[in-house]
Order: C-alpha cells, then sequence, then structure tokens
C-alpha cells in the first residue's frame, strides 16, 4: 500500500478529544480547524511555562542521498513506540513544503505506518501557516518598492535591495525577474527574484520567536537593504511594516496539533530550510511538547553535519533547550551510495561497497559524541531489500566505534516496529542529564566560527574567501560579531562537493558568500552553490497526483 492509501485508512480520533484525554489541554484553549488538526493558543502555551521539561530526543541522519534516510519516518515511529511502552510522548515535526511536495521528494509526513495525518491535509495547505509567512514576506517587499515609488526618502539604494519576493513552489523561472516593468506609473524598474517561502528569513524568525513581542522586533530589525552610502542599513522598521506583518502571522505563530496513524499527538510548526535556515520546527512547538510531555521527539533536516548542527548552535543557543541524545538514522541502501553504487543497483546486496559507505557514519557518530557532546545511538531504519548480511556487517561496524546500533522496522509495523529502539533510547536518558556542548562559542570571532565547524565536522583542512567576502565578514564582526554561524553547504557531502561520498577530509571550505539573517539572528555563511529556490525536475511529483469526485486524493507520497 502507498503511504497515502494508509493513511487514508487511519482511524483518527477528534483532535479536541484526544487533546483532552492524553494531556488535559483544554478544549477552549484549542483552535479547531475542521475535526483533526487544531492550533494551540499562545495563552495555554504561555500557561505551562513553570511545567517541568521532559527529555528532548533528536532524530538526525547520514549525509542524505537519493536512497531516501527516513528522519521524519523515525520520528513518528519512535514516538508511537514510546507512546506503546506507557511514556507519554509528543513528536514536533516541521511542516511540508509545496514545493518538494509537487517536486522530487514528496511530502513531509512520514512514511508506511509511521505517519501523521490527516496526510493530505498536512502535505497541501494544513493550517495555512506559510500562506501566511508568504503573505507577510511579500508585504514588506511591496512595502519597499511603494517606498521608493513615493519618494524614496530612506534613500534606498535600489542595486542593494536584499529582500526578495517568496511562492511556496519549485519554479525556476522566477529565479531572476524584473519588476517595475511599463513605465513610471508601475514603479521602478529593477532586478528582484523569487525565494521558496522555506527559504524566507519570516520562517525562520518565526522558527525562534518566543512570544508576539520578539516576533515582532524580530521582524522590525529585518536588514531589506542598503543606503546610497552602500554601508547604512535599512531596517523592516523604517518602513514601518513589523506590525502588519506581526498582525498576518496572528495565528501562524501558534503550534499545530495532529495525531499520528496510532492516535498519538504531533505538534506540527514552522519549516525553515535546512541550507539558508536554521532547519528546525518552532521553539514554541518544542517547548509546549516538552512542558507537556515526558518525552519529546524532533527532528532536524539534512544530515548530522547541517540541521543537527544548527539544532545545537542556533536554536538550542537562542531558547535554552536541552537534548538528552541524538539518533542517527541510517539505512543500508544510503550507505552504499555512500561506498560509490548507484542508484539504480541499490535494492542488489553490496557488502563492500556498505564498509566503504560507512565512513559516512562513523563521522557523523564521532561528531555528535565528540562536538555536540551527546550520547548517540544509530538506528538502522530497516528496508525490505536488506540483506541479513549487510545488517550484520552494519551491527558489526557499528560495534567496533562504539555505536549501539537498533535494527528499526517502524516503517513496515509503525510503533511496535520501532520499541527495541524505543527501550535503547530509555535507558540512556532516564540515566543522563540533559547535557551538551556547542560546537563554537558565541565569543569567538565569525571566521573563527566557521572554522570551527568546517574543520571539526566537515573534516576540512581550512576556510577561504575572496578578499571582498573577507571584507564583508569583517564588517559583519562590528555589530553581529557574537551571531551564531548558519551553515548553507550541501547536504550530500561534507565537502562542498555534492560529489564527494563518503568521509572526506583535507578539503577546503570556500565561503563564497556571507548574509546577514538580522531578524533570525544569524549569520548564513555560504559555502559552494545554495538554491533558495528549487526547480522541478523532468517528471514532476505533480503528474500523479489527483482527485476523484468524491474529492479522494491520490498520488501524495
Ligand atoms: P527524511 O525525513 O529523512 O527526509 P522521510 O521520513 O520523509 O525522510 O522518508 C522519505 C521517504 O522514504 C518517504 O516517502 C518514506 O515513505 C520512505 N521511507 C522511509 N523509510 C522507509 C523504509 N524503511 N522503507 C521504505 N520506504 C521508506
Ligand atoms: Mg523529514
Amino acid at each position: 500500500m502507498s503511504d497515502i492509501e494508509i493513511a487514508q485508512q487511519a482511524k483518527m480520533r477528534p483532535i479536541i478529544d484526544l487533546a483532552g484525554e492524553t494531556f488535559g489541554i483544554p478544549a477552549e484553549h484549542l483552535d479547531p480547524y475542521g475535526h483533526y488538526k487544531a492550533k494551540i493558543s499562545l495563552e495555554y502555551v504561555n500557561s505551562l511555562t513553570n511545567n517541568s521539561n521532559g527529555k528532548l530526543i533528536l532524530v538526525t541522519a547520514i549525509s542524505p542521498t537519493p536512497a531516501g534516510e527516513g528522519k521524519t519516518t523515525t520520528t513518528v515511529g519512535l514516538g508511537d513506540a514510546l507512546n506503546r511502552l506507557g511514556k507519554k510522548t509528543i513528536m514536533c515535526l516541521r511542516e511540508p513544503s509545496l514545493g518538494p511536495c509537487f517536486g522530487v521528494k514528496g511530502g513531509a509526513a512520514g512514511g508506511g505506518y509511521s505517519q501523521v495525518v490527516p496526510m493530505e491535509d498536512i502535505n497541501l495547505h494544513f493550517t495555512g501557516d506559510f500562506h501566511a509567512i508568504g503573505v507577510a514576506h511579500n508585504l514588506l517587499s511591496a512595502l519597499i518598492d511603494n517606498h521608493i515609488n513615493h519618494g524614496n526618502a530612506l534613500d534606498i539604494d535600489p542595486r542593494r535591495i536584499q529582500w526578495k519576493r517568496v511562492i511556496d513552489m519549485n519554479d525556476r523561472a522566477l529565479r531572476k525577474i524584473t519588476i517595475g516593468q511599463g513605465g513610471p506609473a508601475n514603479g521602478y524598474l529593477r532586478e528582484d527574484g523569487f525565494d521558496i517561502v522555506v527559504a524566507s528569513e519570516v520562517m525562520a524568525i518565526l522558527c525562534l520567536a518566543t512570544s508576539r513581542a520578539d516576533l515582532k522586533e524580530r521582524l522590525g530589525r529585518i536588514v531589506i537593504a542598503y543606503k546610497s552610502d552602500r554601508i547604512t542599513p535599512v531596517y523592516a522598521r523604517d518602513l514601518k511594516a513589523h506590525g502588519a506583518m506581526a498582525a498576518l502571522l496572528k495565528d501562524a505563530i501558534k503550534p499545530n496539533l495532529v495525531q499520528t496513524l496510532e492516535n498519538n499527538l504531533a505538534i506540527i510548526h514552522g519549516g525553515p530550510f535546512a541550507n539558508i535556515a536554521h532547519g528546525c520546527n518552532t521553539v514554541t512547538a518544542t517547548q509546549t511538547a516538552l512542558k507537556l510531555a515526558d518525552y519529546a521527539v524532533t527532528e532536524a533536516g539534512f544530515g548530522a553535519d547541517l540541521g543537527a548542527e544548527k539544532f545545537i548552535d542556533i536554536k538550542c543557543r537562542m531558547s535554552g533547550l536541552k537534548p538528552s541524545i541524538m539518533v542517527l538514522v541510517a539505512t543500508v541502501r544510503a550507505l552504499k551510495f555512500h561506498g560509490g553504487v548507484n542508484k539504480e543497483d541499490l535494492n542488489v546486496e553490496n557488502l563492500a561497497a556498505l564498509e566503504t559507505g560507512f565512513a559516512n557514519l562513523e563521522r557523523h557518530f564521532n561528531n555528535i559524541k565528540n562536538h555536540y557532546g551527546l550520547p548517540c545511538i544509530v538506528c538502522i531504519n530497516h528496508f525490505s531489500f536488506d540483506t541479513d548480511a549487510e545488517i550484520a556487517l552494519l551491527q558489526q561496524k557499528c560495534e567496533a566505534i562504539g555505536a549501539k546500533c537498533v535494527l528499526s522496522k517502524h516503517w513496515a509495523q509503525g510503533g511496535a516496529g520501532a520499541e527495541d529502539l524505543a527501550r535503547e533510547v530509555l535507558a540512556i536518558v532516564d540515566n543522563r542529564a540533559a547535557e551538551f556542548s556547542y560546537v563554537y562559542d558565541a565569543e569567538q570571532p565569525l571566521w573563527d566560527k566557521i572554522e570551527t565547524i568546517a574543520t571539526k565536522l566537515y573534516g576540512a583542512a581550512a576556510i577561504s574567501a575572496s578578499p571582498k567576502v573577507m571584507a564583508e565578514i569583517k564588517a559583519l564582526q562590528v555589530n553581529h560579531g557574537h551571531f551564531p554561524i548558519c551553515m548553507a553547504k550541501t547536504q550530500m557531502s561534507f565537502s562542498t562537493n555534492p560529489n564527494s561520498k563518503g568521509a572526506p577530509s583535507g578539503h577546503t571550505v570556500e565561503i563564497s558568500e556571507v548574509r546577514l539573517a538580522n531578524g533570525a539572528g544569524f549569520i548564513v555563511a555560504i559555502a559552494g552553490d545554495m538554491m533558495t529556490m528549487p526547480g522541478l525536475p523532468k517528471v514532476p511529483a505533480a503528474e500523479r497526483i489527483d482527485i476523484s469526485d468524491a474529492g479522494v486524493i491520490s498520488g501524495l507520497f
């Protein structure tokens, strides 16, 4: 059965009843969106402040491959398994973006028997958060061009506007556009472009904001452009944009509650890109889950070198969240891919390739242990093609590096298939304080922070940058030296070359660009090419998606 067929057979409970019975969330604090989705009021979120915190479990993965690793699927499976063992657990996921949903990757509601539902709603418009974020972003864009049209009192240099427009779609034709065509009545002619909504700084801000006031303050300090002197920043607050933007986000700021196939609660809220942004769900959602439940399972985007690093160095640093453990998801197929096997041949047993590709897992495992200061369990997300010999080899390789490794069958069996994983996680998190370490110090200069990430985690020998970029970093150091770094690197490799698989070392990480995300509160360091507006593949997933006369959707995955 396909993911969507499994999801459509789910026996969902009305979300208000479920939330009341399991965690005592009062109905008056839930805004229902239909019967199976609800937003949690901020008053309720704030009323939980004095509750003690549950244990925070982060699911991350080896470097992603086209073979798929299954972080979301594992997050759901592990959460369901913990609940099966009688442990009160809430899962915290990111909201899917329509771009990948209609592109190659598909949706992001888990897979097989480890999914969140209603799957169609979650993958399509959900509760409208992305719409609201896109409109808040585009309001600011419109205000900028309008300001220039009406005399440009702020002296914005139209060639130095860094605030683009956004849409939640993979549409490469919009990457670079010309606006204001058609003469003076239509404003000023200038170059512009679109990013995908998940790459918007408004998305990152929403995910890091801790209150409406914090949200508004962060929106106000977004740097949109520079003045004609080239150095004086123009802020969103100079255009008095932040109040209206925050108003548009009035509901988007509230966490969304749904359930898994096994009727356990999941909060799905926010979904920033893991390259230009930090790739984690909202701080509000994670904190709410920790206050309500004894365990919260969440995921960060891409591999453990990207999303998990930013989870630690950005999300936890800004919010005070303390993880207890990381679960490193790996698949036999993906490790064989890292060992040089082509995508088409991944279902054939290949022990030599698995052995070679293991280097990727080993590097991530050591990074988590030595640089994030966290215990790490390797979860082998079982695929039906995996052979016994491959699994035995992988277990033996893990043992040799001191990694606890659990075979997990949650995709095929739901929570029951992940009970072993859940027991191993409990054995660790219940017996240690939630302590961890940052990869770098906030006080280190920006350049040193980037170098620390590249050398400690990526195995690089050095970082480099053009004199122009070095000068920009130096300039940012003056007022923003304390900001954490948001590394934007290919997710496919530890290096900046997506084709360099396994665990490359001794390479140089070239920083091609730096960007100030002043509202989010980090510096984006771009290493290699980075996509902020993806394109669709030759045969997009959209071609297979359909709806029947009865309103039943098919083809989502
Ligand atoms: P990630 O969160 O790491 O991007 P997902 O959990 O979204 O990955 O899974 C990606 C895709 O792979 C989904 O379509 C899911 O159904 C599929 N998948 C995950 N685990 C398995 C598995 N064990 N067997 C088969 N397909 C799987
Ligand atoms: Mg995912």
